[in-house]
């Protein structure tokens, strides 16, 4: 990704991050992490509270994982370029504004959309948040997608010299989120958050969107049942930090203490597509579900941005292999 952008002069700053332990008992979680980085070829070093102070100055910390090569990136310049590469071969054409609504199937495939049919040999399908939807025109879905909105505030610019560039905290094992961070973004805004709370509609961008529909087929998804059983209390913690302001700015105090309510002001949300099994396990990995003709890209979470070009390689591989 960052060659890809340096040849196409994108805006991208390798800026560095680091990952903060706020108490003894983080420790073993951050030890792992580290450990994760350097098996998997990562440059990180593991610091103490003095370097972490000297690159992060108003960060509350005993220990911390820093990433040099971490980076920042103008996402919606990158997914142009990947549509203009697309569009030099006049064979490629992109269609927007045009909802698939049924697949028919057997050696060719006819996908059926809002604006007329498609016809071709193979379908990859990456439909985010409706891709569970799409896999089941052809196929049982091993998962469906349920979807966490992630809500974000944005830091007044007064108070950006608290964050230099990235700072994440531990993340709790259990959850593929990786709680309440601060983002210095590439056009100079500093960000923060995502909370993680379940929206009532698959675009359920705001607290107030709601489809029943879509509703009630999560409640009902046994999956999603055993999941609420299991993590009530923490959902009922991003609830409630989705609602209330203070607790959210709480949330953020562990890392930067010195951040208040007023310093922030509330930005657009975000939505995940997390895949969840029936069992009621989180699907934290990419999953495809591939069949004769059909590759079906189930789950794809963060950081399937940034890995997007070798998962686009990944994908290729398979379609190689197969036909
Ligand atoms: C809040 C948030 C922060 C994130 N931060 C990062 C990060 O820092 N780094 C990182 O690498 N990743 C990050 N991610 C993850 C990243 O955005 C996703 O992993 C990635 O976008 C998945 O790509 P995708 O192509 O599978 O799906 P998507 O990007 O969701 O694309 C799916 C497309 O399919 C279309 N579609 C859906 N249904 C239909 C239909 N019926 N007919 C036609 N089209 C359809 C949609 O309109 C959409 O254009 C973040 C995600 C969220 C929510």
């Amino acid at each position: 990704m960052e060659d890809f952008c340096r040849k196409e002069g994108i805006d991208y700053e390798i800026c560095g991050k680091v990952i903060v332990a706020i108490s003894e008992a983080e420790l073993p979680a951050l030890e792992t992490i580290y450990q994760r980085g350097r098996t998997n070829g990562v440059s990180c070093e593991m610091i103490n509270s003095e370097k972490l102070h000297e690159l992060e100055p108003h960060v509350a910390g005993i220990k911390a994982v820093h990433v040099p090569e971490a980076g920042i990136v103008d996402y919606g310049q990158v997914c142009k370029r990947f549509a203009k590469h697309l569009q030099n071969n006049e064979d490629n054409q992109i269609h927007c504004s045009t909802k698939v609504i049924g697949i028919r199937h057997s050696e060719r495939i006819v996908v059926e959309t809002e604006q007329g049919e498609f016809e071709g040999r193979f379908l990859v399908n990456c439909a985010g948040l409706y891709s569970d939807k799409i896999t089941a025109m052809t196929q049982p879905p091993e998962s469906k997608i349920i979807p966490f909105r992630g809500e974000y505030y944005e830091v007044r610019p007064e108070k950006h010299y608290l964050c230099r560039n990235l700072i994440y905290p531990v993340p709790d094992p259990n959850f593929p989120f990786l709680g309440v961070h601060f983002t210095r973004m590439i056009n100079g805004s500093l960000e923060c958050g995502p909370n993680a709370v379940l929206a009532f509609a698959r675009e359920g961008y705001t607290r107030s969107t709601v489809n029943f529909l879509e509703l009630a087929e999560v409640l009902s998804y046994p999956g999603f049942i055993k999941l609420a059983a299991k993590y009530w209390r923490a959902g009922a913690g991003e609830m409630w930090r989705s609602f209330s302001k203070v607790a959210f700015v709480r949330a953020l105090q562990r890392l930067i203490p010195e951040i208040s309510a007023d310093d922030l002001e509330t930005a657009p949300a975000g939505i995940r597509a997390q895949a969840v099994l029936s069992n009621g396990e989180l699907v934290d990995d990419f999953l495809i579900q591939a069949n004769k003709n059909i590759i079906n890209v189930c789950n794809a979470p963060s950081p399937a941005a940034t890995s997007s070009l070798n998962i686009g390689k990944h994908i290729v591989d398979i379609v190689a292999e197969r036909f």
